[in-house]
């Protein structure tokens, strides 16, 4: 006789809710999504126990907390991070981000994220990530200032050209980088101009730095198109983000003959079957602000965008934005991860049931980090390239990368984020066994 329960109770009900919650709190959480790719990798590679510690856990976290005077005399403490989480490839290397949600999670997953990508591009760096919990657009210019120049004298002595170079992130640009090098120049009595890339052309800044990841996620989505046989003629893309990864995109996938045919802000989006005049909405996003009331474009609900029927998705906004609820209703073939972390590691699984062919962060948004590097190396030198130069060899290492990558995946039978995340575990586990540890 079987024992027939209640469908649900109340009380079992706000359990099931509980768990969900619980579950979607951690799909979303970026160290764990970092984590959940890592044990695959690991796991595939049959990688030995301690080197496993030894990649898993940053090689050093620092938290400041930075008093800084505001415009109107009150005074602010401001909390910010710097994690270094290799260093055995080379020095640490990655970005600066300001935002008011940044915590030190993030930062640590964005951190690891720098070293699988620095590997898998073959650059001679580790990887490292900054942040600062502020809201920049409620700061002035003096007070953003102000707020660079205490957070990189606080950490002066952990950054360096041989030890952690920054460059710019979310909310961060060429200005801040200036501001960086500054202060660490006057603490030094020296100008260093390697000691931060992304700098301005004057202050040694590189060539073809601030189209470097946009055009870094061209390459590799042509790459793509090849093992396909499409051409960008017939391509029509969908880009979420219009902002120094997503604009350039758009601009020079636009010019190389894709259709963009949908751009999504997080204030709107834009849809012409056609493609759109990237150009010209340059130029109206310049003269009013936003990208709404573009003439030459409907606009669409910013929401359902994300899913029109499109050869490729170029997420370039933010993190968790592909997830187990936005995955299944995406109707793309080719996913190219513009942001860092923008699928959650519960949608891989949907993704992959459903074929869509994804290159990955690591890989899709390498060329910004590539040219970091062609600017340290500049800077070094002190001999500057020609945008040429710069653009063909982000072009060779970019092409590298993905056929590694994707010949990779073809000799272990995983998908292209696995085989990414493989390889550079790998490189890095070679560098540890090499250099050995140091007791
Ligand atoms: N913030 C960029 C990234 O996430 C660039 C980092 C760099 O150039 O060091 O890849």
């Amino acid at each position: 006789m079987s024992t027939v329960y209640p469908a649900s109770t109340e009380a079992q009900e706000r359990e099931t809710l509980t768990a969900s919650d619980l579950a979607w709190e951690q799909e979303l959480n970026p160290w764990l999504a970092a984590e959940a790719r890592f044990n695959i990798a690991a796991e595939r590679l049959g990688m030995d126990e301690g080197l496993q510690k030894v990649l898993r856990t940053p090689s050093r976290e620092i938290t400041v907390y930075i008093p800084v005077m505001m415009d109107d005399g009150r005074i602010e403490v401001f909390t910010g991070y710097r994690v270094q989480h290799s260093i055995a490839r080379g020095p640490a290397k990655g970005g600066l981000r300001y935002a008011p949600d940044v915590t030190l999670e993030e930062v640590r997953a964005l951190a690891s994220w720098m070293t699988w990508k620095c590997a898998v591009a073959n650059i001679p760096f580790g990887g490292g990530k900054g942040g600062v919990i502020c809201t920049p657009s409620l700061l002035s210019q003096s007070e953003l200032e102000r707020i660079t120049r205490r957070y990189t004298a606080d950490i002066l002595e952990f950054i360096g050209p041989e030890k952690d170079i920054p460059a710019p992130d979310m909310n961060t640009n060429e200005q801040v980088m200036a501001w960086m090098m500054d202060t660490y120049s006057m603490h030094n009595r020296q100008t260093t101009t390697a000691v931060v890339t992304g700098k301005p052309l004057d202050l040694g800044g590189s060539r073809g730095r601030k189209e470097a990841t946009g055009r870094g996620c061209m390459i590799v989505a042509l790459e793509a198109l090849k093992k396909f046989g499409m051409k960008p003629e017939e391509t029509r893309v969908v880009i979420q983000g219009f902002g120094n990864v997503g604009g350039m995109a758009a601009m020079l996938m636009a010019r190389a003959g894709f259709k963009v045919i949908s751009i999504i802000e997080y204030d709107g989006a834009l849809y012409n079957a056609n493609g759109l005049d990237i150009d010209a909405l340059m130029e109206h996003r310049k003269e009013t602000g936003s990208i709404n009331e573009f003439p030459g474009a409907d606009s669409i609900d910013p929401h359902e965008a994300l899913y029109l029927p499109c050869d490729i998705l170029l997420p370039a906004a933010k993190e968790n934005v592909i997830t187990s609820r936005t995955a299944p209703k995406l109707n793309c073939k080719i996913i190219v991860e513009g942001a860092n972390g923008p699928t959650t590691a519960p949608a891989d699984e949907i993704l992959q049931q459903k074929g869509v062919f994804v290159i990955p962060d690591i890989l899709a948004n390498a060329g910004g980090v590539t040219v970091s590097y062609f600017e340290w190396v500049q800077d070094r030198q002190g001999y500057f390239w020609n945008e040429q130069l710069v653009n063909e060899r982000l072009t060779e290492l970019m092409v590298e990368g993905f056929s590694a990558v994707t010949k990779y995946g073809d000799t272990h039978g995983v998908h292209n984020r696995t085989a990414a995340y493989m390889l550079a575990l790998d490189r890095v586990a070679f560098a540890i066994k090499l250099r050995g540890l140091y007791a």
